[in-house]
């Protein structure tokens, strides 16, 4: 352990954030507007972490997520910016939300609209009309807790738990998503489109606590959208603001060790050798890495590498990233295509960690919204597949191509006919990318699994447990993954950390 130099400059003391996913430049926003000296110091070469950019042979691809679900986070760090959201990012509402595909070939519109989705459950499942109003409600029973009273707030001390135990029991989140989703529906096809929503954020329906309900009324109370030129836009412009805010950012920048001295984060050593000193530090990189890696030699209490290694991580993503030389205007912007088994499929990518033959996936079309990212007459793909972490013991180097060619098979026998001739670029994410460019523990897509006993209290705090003057922000924290759950993390240093102008040392 070595001290780092005098940290402050002036008046205004300092804040290094490491890495800038969406946590990290949310951070960056919400410290730098309380009058902190930001630095954000990033592994890659551009802002976004899991949200980065890839663009090739005149197409844009978004590496990660596609789907904005609570647009109203975003606005308030336009807020604190004392912009407006509208002004710099073209947010457009994207209506049907999803497509799902069931794997006989049925297909249900997910809208909006109530009376879309109704219409579509009479159709499919009758005998679940009635059931889809009482399932919403109960998902906005949970929201109102789970979302509006927690997931913003600090979940450091013992006695939030215990407060918060009524109303785990009353709102039965001690169950699963997919044992409180067959609660309300009888038909297996409905069981699964009302069930799959924690697969978004790393989780596995039938483990994860039925807390994650409250996805089904999240997407009804603030819609789902898209920003125009790509998730890539929202990256540039948080990040653009918290510039305009005095925020500094370093580009291929790999923070090797976080400083301390007795108990207290001094800043960082990169990579590189150099040292940067700060007051405090913000942690936007993976959790378990953070503490395993970062804080390799510190004398930690909680989160040792015994409990890291025992904790469960969320499972990992295929993702094929490819631009067509034609256009599919059937398909549209989101889809899940499902293949012929659910619970099993799950069990084997959670549990058995072992990679199967058969698949669901998410076919992302975001050409059907915006032209913007494809040549003329073009459209640009991407196709993900949940996959076990590397728990599993595949070598991607080898199974990668064979498996990336079932899904072209898939897809082609189903909603792209003529693919394998109309592809003219393509890139690939497998687990061990997530290992290797994201520096993820076993490769994981979405940090700790949102279990019950990893959610809350149970997670990684906030604030961190082991050093003082270190805070962690990002998917591993509370309140876990998802964009609306990372921005909401940066949003509890609002509680925990000081303005800069009352912070003492
Ligand atoms: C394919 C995919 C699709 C998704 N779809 C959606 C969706 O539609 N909607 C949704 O809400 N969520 C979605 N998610 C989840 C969501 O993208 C993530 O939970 C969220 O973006 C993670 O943000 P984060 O703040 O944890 O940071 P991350 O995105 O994980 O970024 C962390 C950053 O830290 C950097 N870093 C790590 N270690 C170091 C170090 N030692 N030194 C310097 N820098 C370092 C990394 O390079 C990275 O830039 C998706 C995720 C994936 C992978």
């Amino acid at each position: 352990m070595t001290a780092a130099a005098p940290a402050s400059e002036g008046f205004r003391p300092h804040a290094i954030i490491i890495g800038s996913g969406f946590g990290g430049l949310a951070a960056a926003v919400r410290l730098a507007a309380k009058g902190w000296r930001v630095t954000v110091v990033e592994k890659l070469d551009a802002p976004g972490g899991r949200a980065y950019v890839f663009k090739q042979d005149g197409y844009t691809f978004d590496a990660g997520p596609t789907i904005i679900t609570a647009p109203h986070l975003i606005e308030e760090l336009w807020t604190l910016a004392g912009r407006r959201l509208n002004d710099d990012v073209d947010l457009r509402p994207v209506d049907p939300f999803y497509s799902i595909r069931f794997n006989d070939g049925e297909v249900m519109r997910c809208s909006a609209d109530l009376d879309v989705t109704r219409a579509e459950i009479a159709r499919i499942a009758p005998e679940d009309s009635e059931n889809f109003e009482r399932f919403i409600a109960e998902s906005q029973r949970v929201f109102d807790v789970a979302f509006t009273q927690l997931a913003d707030k600090p979940f450091d001390k013992l006695s939030k738990l215990f407060r918060a135990v009524p109303d785990l029991v009353r709102l039965r989140g001690y169950r699963t998503v997919y044992g409180r989703v067959s609660d309300y529906f009888s038909n297996d096809k409905m069981r699964i489109a009302f069930s799959f929503h924690p697969l978004l954020i790393g989780g596995n329906p039938m483990t994860t606590t039925a807390y994650y309900c409250l996805i089904a009324h999240l997407e009804r109370l603030h819609g789902v959208h898209y920003t125009m030129g790509g998730m890539g836009s929202l990256v540039r412009g948080i990040a653009k603001l918290a510039e305009g805010l005095g925020a500094s950012f370093r580009y291929n920048a790999e923070v090797a060790t976080i400083e301390t001295l007795g108990n207290r984060a001094t800043g960082v050593t990169l990579a590189s050798g150099e040292t940067l000193a700060s007051d405090i530090v913000v942690s936007n990189a993976d959790v378990a890495w953070t503490y395993s890696k970062l804080l390799e030699s510190y004398p930690r209490k909680r989160w040792t590498d015994r409990k890291i290694l025992r904790s469960k991580f969320s499972m990992s993503l295929f993702v094929w990233y490819f631009g067509t030389n034609r256009k599919y205007e059937d398909v549209p912007h989101h889809m899940m295509l499902l293949g012929p088994r659910y619970c099993e499929l799950l069990k084997e990518i959670f549990v058995k960690k072992t990679l199967s033959a058969d698949f669901s996936l998410y076919l992302h079309r975001p050409t059907a919204t915006d032209t913007s990212l494809a040549p003329a007459g073009c459209d640009s793909f991407y196709v993900l597949s949940p996959v076990p972490h590397l728990e599993s013991g595949v070598d991607w180097s080898k199974e990668a191509e064979p498996y990336r060619k079932m899904v072209e098979q898939r897809l082609e026998q189903t909603v792209l006919p003529g693919l394998s001739s109309a592809i003219v670029t393509q890139r690939l994410m497998t687990p061990q990318d997530f290992r290797d460019r994201l520096l993820s523990v076993n490769g994981a897509a979405f940090a700790l699994e949102p279990r019950l006993f990893q959610s809350a209290w149970f997670r990684p705090h906030n604030i961190s447990e082991e050093v003082d003057g270190l805070y962690l922000v990002g998917a591993g924290t509370h309140p876990g993954a998802g964009i609306p759950g990372v921005i909401s993390s940066a949003k509890v240093l609002d509680e925990v950390v000081p303005a800069a102008a009352t912070f003492r040392r």
